[in-house]
């Protein structure tokens, strides 16, 4: 067996949405290589990387990843990046309030014009900034209760909870029938 997406080998589209500057890409290739570079630069258009995960039960997801950022500044160009996504992770920054609400526009436009399907996550980044702290840990909870997504906070810098949050979107996954 073994095609692409047979019921044991996955291969999702996943897009990473939110504000600029919230640490989408750093959350990106914390994943991917391991590694958080402070000074690296601004991603321009769409860069686009690759990674695979192996579940408990010997599945294993390839998640092909989106990491936007024309659609941070040209909101229009967003539904090219988001359909046919299986996944999409709405990042904010817990220290500003700015990039929450940002979020919550994020969400509606993906129930809008998102597949039915799709499975998403509320990340609330910048989690080791708590001395900052301006979105109570609450209210993101809220708002993902609110829409049915998962919930969690990151910190790409000390890669807190970085693996568990590709792992938890990895098991919400349909599956096909096998
Ligand atoms: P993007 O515009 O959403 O892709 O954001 P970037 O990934 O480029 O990150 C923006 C800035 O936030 C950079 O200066 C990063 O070093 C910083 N940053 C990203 N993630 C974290 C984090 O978890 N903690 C802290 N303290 N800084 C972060
Ligand atoms: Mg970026």
């Amino acid at each position: 067996n073994g095609g692409p997406n047979d019921a044991k080998n996955l291969r999702v589209k996943l897009v990473v949405l939110g504000s600029s500057g919230v640490g989408k890409s750093c959350i990106v290739l914390r994943f991917v290589r391991g590694q958080f570079d402070p000074t690296s630069k601004v991603t321009v258009g769409a860069s686009f990387l690759s990674q695979t995960i192996a579940l408990q039960d010997s599945t294993t997801v390839k998640f092909e990843i989106w990491d936007t950022a024309g659609q941070e500044r040209y909101a229009a160009l967003a539904p090219l990046y988001y359909r046919g996504a299986a996944v999409a992770i709405v990042v904010y920054d817990i220290t500003n309030p700015e990039s929450f609400a940002k979020a919550q526009y994020w969400i509606k436009e993906l129930r809008k014009h998102g597949s039915p399907e799709i499975v998403m996550a509320l990340v609330g980044n910048k989690a080791d900034l708590h001395e900052k702290r301006e979105v109570p840990v609450q209210d993101g909870i809220d708002c993902a209760e609110k829409n049915g997504m998962f919930f969690i906070e990151t910190s790409a810098k000390t890669s807190d909870n970085i693996n568990q949050l590709f792992e938890e979107i990895a098991k919400r996954l349909p599956r096909p029938d096998s």
